[in-house]
Parts: C-alpha cells; sequence; structure tokens
C-alpha cells in the first residue's frame, strides 16, 4: 500500500501517519518530494481496511499494490529514478553506455579498451575481475588486481567502473574500486546476498537471471531497496529458451514491461544476450528502440584471444559502429546519447 500525503500536510501530520502505519503493523519506507511526501506501508494484511488510512489528516490518497514488489513498483513512485554516478545519469533522457571487455586481462588490454571505448562515447567501464565461470577450469578472473587495473584505466580516460561483485566477502574491497556493483545473472536469487547489496554504499546493477521472470527480477530488486539502497538498476542480459541457435534469447519485450511497471531504470547486454559476435549491433539498436536506458557492451581490442566470451565481444570498430547507429535511433525517439 502506497499512501501520498495532501501537499500542504504538516511534518506533524505525517509523523502521525507513520506512527498509524506502524500501529496497523507495517513498516514504512518514507519518500519526500517536493510538493507530497509518499509512504511505502509494507506488510499489509488480506483484510486490511485502507479507509483506515485515507480518513487521517494530511492523506491525499492510498494505493493499493497489487504486485508483491512494493518500493520497486511504479505505483510506489511515479517518476523515473534516476542512478547518479558521479556526474553519469542512469535513468534520464540520456541513454548511457557502458563498455569494456568481458574480463580484465591485462594492464595492455584494459587501457587500449578503455581508451577506444571513451572516444567514441561510453561513460563507464566494464570487465570483471571476478568472474562466475560455468567452468572451475575456466579463467576465473584476476582479482583485485584486475580492480586496481580497472580503476587506473578509467581514470585515465574519464569513465566510471560496473564491476561484478559474487559474494558478500567481495563488497567492501569492490566497493574500493568500483562506482557501481554488478550483481550477475547468477546471483540475481541469492538472497542472502541481495540483503547485504542493500547495505551497500554503491549503486547496484542488478542483471536478470538466466530463467528468471520479470516479477522474479523485480522481486530480487526488491530484497536490495528494502534493504535501504535506492540506487539500483537492471539490466536485461537475455534468458534461456528452448532456442539454441543463440547463446540466449534477447527479451526486448522485458523493456516496455519493466518501464510500466517500475521506476527503475533499465538498460540491455547484447552482449550476452544474444552471445554471437555478428548479432549485437542489431540488439543493440532494437534495444535503444524499444526503451533502454542505457546499454552494456563486450568490447575487446583481441576478441579472438579474449579469455573469456570473444565470440560475443565486438571489435573496436565494430564498436564504433553500432555508436553511429544508436545515436541516430536515440535522435529518433527524443533521447540522447552524449
Ligand atoms: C558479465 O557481464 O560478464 C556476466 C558474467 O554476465 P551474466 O551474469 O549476465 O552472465
Ligand atoms: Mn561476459
Amino acid at each position: 500500500m502506497v499512501v501520498v500525503t495532501e501537499p500542504g500536510a504538516t511534518e506533524k501530520q505525517i509523523e502521525d501517519i507513520i506512527k498509524a502505519l506502524h500501529e496497523h503493523g507495517f513498516d514504512v519506507h518514507r519518500s519526500t518530494g517536493v510538493r507530497q511526501t509518499v509512504l511505502g506501508a509494507i506488510g499489509v494484511h488480506p483484510d486490511f481496511d485502507h479507509r483506515q488510512v485515507e480518513l487521517l489528516p494530511g492523506v491525499a490518497e492510498v494505493v493499493r499494490i497489487t504486485e508483491p514488489y512494493k518500493l520497486a513498483s511504479r505505483a510506489f513512485q511515479k517518476e523515473g529514478t534516476i542512478v547518479q554516478v558521479g556526474d553519469v545519469k542512469i535513468g534520464g533522457n540520456d541513454v548511457v553506455i557502458i563498455a569494456g571487455p568481458c574480463s580484465v586481462e591485462s594492464e595492455k588490454q584494459i587501457f587500449a579498451v578503455a581508451e577506444h571505448v571513451s572516444r567514441t562515447g561510453a561513460r563507464l567501464l566494464r570487465g570483471g575481475a571476478f568472474k562466475p565461470r560455468t567452468s572451475p577450469y575456466s579463467f576465473q578472473g584476476m582479482g583485485e588486481d584486475g580492480l586496481k587495473l580497472m580503476r587506473s584505466a578509467a581514470d585515465a580516460y574519464g569513465l566510471k567502473v560496473v564491476t561484478e561483485v559474487m559474494d558478500k566477502s567481495q563488497i567492501a574491497l569492490v566497493e574500493n574500486y568500483a562506482d557501481v556493483l554488478q550483481v550477475g545473472a547468477r546471483n540475481m536469487q541469492n538472497f542472502t546476498f541481495l540483503k547485504d547489496l542493500g547495505e551497500a554504499s554503491k549503486p547496484v546493477m542488478l542483471k536478470r537471471g538466466l530463467s528468471a521472470t520479470i516479477e522474479e527480477w523485480l522481486m530480487s530488486a526488491e530484497y536490495i531497496l528494502s534493504g535501504g539502497n535506492g540506487n539500483v538498476f537492471l539490466c536485461e542480459r537475455g534468458i534461456r529458451t528452448f532456442e539454441t541457435a543463440t547463446r540466449n534469447t534477447m527479451d526486448i519485450g522485458a523493456i516496455p514491461v519493466v518501464k510500466r511497471k517500475s521506476h527503475l531504470p533499465i538498460i540491455a547486454d547484447p552482449s550476452h544476450g544474444i552471445g554471437i559476435r555478428d548479432k549485437v549491433i542489431p540488439m543493440a539498436r532494437a534495444a535503444i528502440a524499444a526503451g533502454a536506458d542505457g546499454l552494456m557492451i563486450e568490447v575487446h581490442n583481441d576478441p579472438d584471444h579474449a579469455k573469456s566470451d570473444g565470440a560475443q565481444s565486438l571489435f573496436p570498430e565494430q564498436f564504433d559502429q553500432m555508436m553511429r547507429e544508436v545515436r541516430i535511433i536515440a535522435e529518433a525517439i527524443g533521447r540522447h546519447i552524449a
């Protein structure tokens, strides 16, 4: 249930409403707007009579939320959330481009890619230092050395850093180097970890699970939001279907669906979404056309020798081509790529 206060409600009235909600057994999340205050009341019983709240002084409206997620829903917050990463806004009118290799492999590699993608308009550098690999014998990432390299490459070219954190023990370390914490598809329903991220100080990019429904995905976001971290954005990265012609099935439809259901920004990762290099650009174009707030693209200076995901990584020149094309599409729908 969401309680919207009247524009002229006094602080005393708002506090009394919160007190009443607590007495009825609700957990209350307050969001203070310029004109009105919105109170998210969590834990409604099926037989609760909403009029008990509607009648309180200072209450303008009580909205019942039927979705199981509350804080992540559009009913709780009508305007889209903007996640601020330094001077970069994710979820505003500008479409934000994140690019970089699947894994950080060496100083030479990460600097070459960072230099290239920053020149063409990327604002964030991606790259894994802790890699969730299907096989324990595959390259597991460079760990802290990788984080250090990424941070210095990003700083050298005016980029922000997004990188994956795989469990609680890595959060503090990764926060030292990164601007955004990535939750990988395989961790989307690691609920204790999501709670830990609710206490993290950095924004979280939550990737969609391999076989997660949109509702399950938003419930996972709800874990982070209800833990106290409101800086969450989503990343569609393709799902498992019966189709075997592509690595995953890129669910472009999830983009407008999430936009309607949630105020959280959503970006698209067509690299993992389709998994085949020559099809990444068309899927990037489609994602922007569908309303994505950004793209995350794997780019490698030498994809044929990449330690992970080379087959889906763009050559630097292909990244430039993609940028030229998605800029035109963004403008066509009234958006912009810096
Ligand atoms: C990645 O971004 O490199 C990655 C491992 O992605 P996902 O969790 O979506 O598979
Ligand atoms: Mn990858």
